[in-house]
């Protein structure tokens, strides 16, 4: 029996390989990110102060952000368009009227007493993010709203066993939060969510995406159902700041869940943070627990107006967005859809494709990219970004390859070359000093093959009852040569010295 009686539904079904098996049967997660992204801003979101990682603690506060009496806030116009930005590449609705309102409560990093969101009337409305699984494979998340709001500041509490200390650094740096649907399905489609969501905002540069420095973190809202029924109750998982950790959340606050289920139990809402050495979730407040943070409009703030033509220059001005990339990479550049989705997730490697991809067999390079680069980059953990050979080093060893000056076996040994020696010879140089061009003379390749033939007089017999056997020829005439002798060459001398 099905019942998706929830408007909020989006009736998709988690894949059944995602399912987790219970003791009384399989079930399915069903999840809903609110995703917190520090706006990409020198100043915060009502003031002038500075924003920026590494500072002395309470260097970068203003007297509006420390909350003295009779400050006002301004409202800073470039986080409104970080915003309107980042709702534009989530094919948002842009909402032409947005309000501040202010919530409510006490903590000693927050001296306002309150926190400046947009609850009401949220600068940015409905709209998606499409997914690709690692299987290659898409699904669509529906964004429910992106609304801008201040960040708190930052309690100390392991610096002095007596005493709290308090940091306002970050109190009033921009954040938006933007809210999925619940139309997550596994905690591999939320982690996936997570990365392509961070993606679309460090393209659009609205966000930097720096992880480590809590550029980014995930409140990850979690209930379980048999698959296809109604949605159970929720439970929040708070500040999610790594894709690793969601995935372990996610997974650990599912199973729990179940437990209590299939025991008979209920489960109640309630808001939890996750112990990363634990590897547990645990419980921070229930929902009887829950504040009343007594909304209503900051009556410092104008209401948020904005011009259909201030919008639409923005819209003009936007960057190639992660989708549009791997359309153009696969129809410009041949490329796989694999080979597509790896050069564009990241921007830098978009970027570096391109340009080692300019004039030379584009598809080559992305092979030499992917395959070797990337995969040498990331055995050390390192990014493109930490690439220490720069892309003109792949397009000429391409290029060798291309002119075939040498053979892509050789090029291999030519990139451990390069790799080893961090880009300060070209592949060319590389090439020269260590003797690698491919022999095209066929001068010498003839005299190895005919040492070969003379050699083995009864293989040479078989190949003109068997010519697969050639291919015992190629690999004895590429061993004589060092490997340097142009397949096509040997093949071509083997066959009309051998009648095939
Ligand atoms: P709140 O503001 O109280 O956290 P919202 O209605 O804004 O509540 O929902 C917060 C998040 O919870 C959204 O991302 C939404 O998709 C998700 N969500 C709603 N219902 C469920 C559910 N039954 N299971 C999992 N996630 C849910
Ligand atoms: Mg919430």
């Amino acid at each position: 029996m099905t019942n998706t009686a929830s408007p909020l539904d989006s009736g998709r079904v988690a894949d059944p390989s995602k399912l987790i098996q219970g003791r009384t049967g399989p079930w399915e997660i069903v999840m809903g990110l609110e995703v917190h992204a520090q706006v990409a801003s020198n100043t915060k979101l009502f003031s002038g102060a500075k924003v920026g990682f590494g500072a002395g603690p309470n260097e970068q506060v203003s007297l509006v952000d420390a909350a003295m009496p009779g400050m006002l806030p301004v409202l800073n116009k470039y986080c409104v368009e970080q915003a309107v930005k980042t709702g534009l590449g989530l094919k948002a609705e842009i909402n032409r009227f947005s309000r501040f309102d202010r919530k409510n409560y006490f903590y000693p990093d927050l001296p306002q007493g309150y926190q400046i969101s947009q609850l009401f009337h949220p600068i940015v409305g409905e709209g998606e993010v499409l997914v690709e699984r690692d299987d290659g494979s898409s699904f669509t998340v529906r964004i429910e709203r992106l609304h801008l709001e201040q960040d708190a500041g930052k309690s100390i509490h392991d610096l002095d066993p007596n005493a709290t200390y308090v940091d306002l650094n970050r109190a009033g740096t921009a954040l938006m939060e933007i809210v999925s649907k619940p139309d997550l399905r596994s905690s591999d489609e939320a982690v996936a969510y997570f990365k392509k969501l961070r993606t679309i905002l460090v393209y659009l540069g609205t966000c930097d995406g720096d992880m480590e420095k809590g550029n980014m973190r995930a409140d990850c809202n979690v209930s379980v159902r048999r698959p296809g029924e109604k949605f159970g109750t929720r439970c929040e998982i708070k500040n999610v700041n790594s894709f690793r950790f969601m995935q372990q959340a996610i997974e650990f606050e599912a199973r729990r869940q179940i437990e209590i289920l299939e025991d008979g139990g209920t489960i109640e809402q309630e808001t939890r943070l996750f112990d990363a050495v634990k590897v547990e979730t645990r419980s921070m407040r229930s929902k009887e627990e829950a504040h009343d943070y007594r909304y209503f409009p900051d009556p410092d703030l104008l209401p948020v107006e904005l011009e259909e033509a201030w919008i639409e220059s923005i819209r003009q001005h936007l960057v190639e967005l992660p989708d549009d990339k791997k359309a153009r990479f696969i129809s410009q550049y041949g490329l796989s859809a694999y080979d597509a989705q790896v050069l564009i997730s990241e921007q830098a490697r978009a970027d570096y494709y391109e340009a080692a991809a300019k004039g030379r067999d584009a598809k080559l390079v992305a092979n030499w990219v992917t395959n070797e680069l990337l995969a040498r980059l990331a055995k050390d953990g390192h990014e493109i970004v930490d690439s220490p050979l720069p892309p003109a080093h792949i397009a000429g060893l391409v290029e060798l390859i291309e002119t075939n000056v040498i053979s892509s076996k050789i090029a291999k040994t030519v990139f451990e070359h390069m790799w080893e020696g961090k880009g300060i010879m070209t592949p060319a140089e590389i090439v020269e000093q260590h003797g690698l061009k491919q022999v095209t003379d066929t001068g010498a390749i003839e005299k190895a093959v005919d040492e070969i033939i003379a050699a083995n007089p009864d293989k040479a017999a078989e190949v003109a009852l068997k010519p697969q056997a050639l291919g015992w020829f190629v690999g004895q005439v590429m061993k004589a040569t060092g490997g340097k002798a142009n397949p096509a060459a040997v093949n071509e001398l083997l066959k009309a010295k051998l009648g095939v």
